[in-house]
């Protein structure tokens, strides 16, 4: 389990507070710390990648620990300035032109902004042993473990609707894979697609994985038929943690892939709640760490822009009532 050294102490007020320290909060504030902008992040530290080994399809950073990333990009928002704050952050309310940001100890905190990046978690499938091998041999994301299980004896677990889409994707990174239709059989010309990809369909309900030396040995059907496996795929329900914000009226809603819920958001990460922004997986499920950093930056340049448009006018009235 990563260390988080807390060296920030809180003020009683920020332009922008961000919740949640992944690279979507942390790139985010970031942006605001070099745009010399007083921000806090505020993370309870379970970033979704956690229990993977690296992060894979980042340039340049290519594998680098999950944990060594975000060491890395706290030091990086400290040096200009900006703070970082373990804790976890209960409500938020509005309170004239300002936030009041409520955190799970009872410390709260002032901000102009708001910056959400809170993320996902991931509800897998209640198949008894897959939630231990979670983010080694048990895989959502040929981009993030493909290359890793590459060549091996990969089963696909078909739970919903993206499924057979998974068992295409991972067919480009072996010859062995299986579809166990378990709660979702394929059909007609998903059947198809499988068929003349050379992917094989089993049929039956998984009663649970068989696991020999700390690795998937096989996938054990209701019957008792146990089917060789080194790897097994999964498409969990993504559920946004937004509880905190019932206060502000800002609810995720149903993503239109049926993969879960998101935070509805415009290209620049604007919510419908003015003053609120959102910034990786919590409001764009697919994104991956480089993405998700890529949206933080881009909600942290729109929210200095929307701080100087009213830092502007302000400036204005208080010019033209001095000339008048
Ligand atoms: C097993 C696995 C492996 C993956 N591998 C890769 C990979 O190899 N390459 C890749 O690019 N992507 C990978 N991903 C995807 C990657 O995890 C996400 O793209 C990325 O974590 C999204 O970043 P984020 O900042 O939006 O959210 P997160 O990284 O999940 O960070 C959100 C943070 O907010 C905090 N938080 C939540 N609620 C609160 C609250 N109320 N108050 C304060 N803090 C809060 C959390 O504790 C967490 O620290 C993987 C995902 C999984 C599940």
């Amino acid at each position: 389990m990563e260390v988080v050294t807390v060296t920030d102490r809180l003020r009683d007020g920020y332009d922008v507070v961000v919740v949640g320290g992944g690279a979507a909060g942390l790139n985010g504030a970031l942006m605001l710390a070099r745009a010399r902008r007083s921000v806090v992040v505020v993370d309870a530290g379970q970033p979704r990648n956690a229990p993977a080994a690296g992060v894979h399809g980042l340039l340049a950073r290519e594998g680098i620990s999950p944990a060594e990333l975000l060491e890395r990009g706290r030091a990086e928002v400290r040096y200009y300035g900006g703070h970082v704050v373990t804790g976890e952050v209960a409500g938020a309310v509005r309170d004239g032109d300002e936030f009041v940001v409520t955190l799970a100890g009872g410390a709260s905190v002032r901000a102009r902004r708001l910056l959400v990046t809170t993320g996902v978690v991931d509800e897998l499938p209640d198949v008894p042993g897959l939630r231990d091998r979670w983010g080694r041999d048990v895989v959502h994301c040929p981009y993030c473990h493909g290359w890793e299980i590459r060549d091996q004896a990969i089963g696909v677990l078909a739970t919903g609707p993206m499924a057979v889409h998974q068992a295409l994707l991972f067919r480009q990174l072996s010859d062995d894979v299986t579809l166990f239709s378990h709660t979702t059989p394929p059909a007609g010309e998903e059947a198809a697609q499988l068929a003349a990809r050379g992917v094989r369909v089993i049929d039956g309900e998984v009663a649970a994985l068989v696991i020999a030396e700390d690795r998937i040995a096989g996938v054990r059907l209701t019957d008792g038929t146990v089917v060789g496996r080194e790897a097994l795929v999964v498409a969990p329900r993504m559920t946004v943690r937004a509880a905190f914000l019932d206060g502000l009226g800002l609810r995720p809603a149903e993503h239109p892939a049926g993969v879960g819920e998101h935070i509805p958001s415009d290209a620049t990460g604007r919510t419908d709640v003015p003053g609120v922004w959102v910034a990786g997986n919590a409001t764009d499920l697919m994104a991956q760490v480089g993405a998700s950093a890529a949206g933080g930056a881009a909600a942290g340049a729109q929210i200095n822009a929307d701080l100087i448009a009213e830092e502007t006018r302000q400036a204005v009235a208080a010019h033209s009532g001095v000339n008048a």
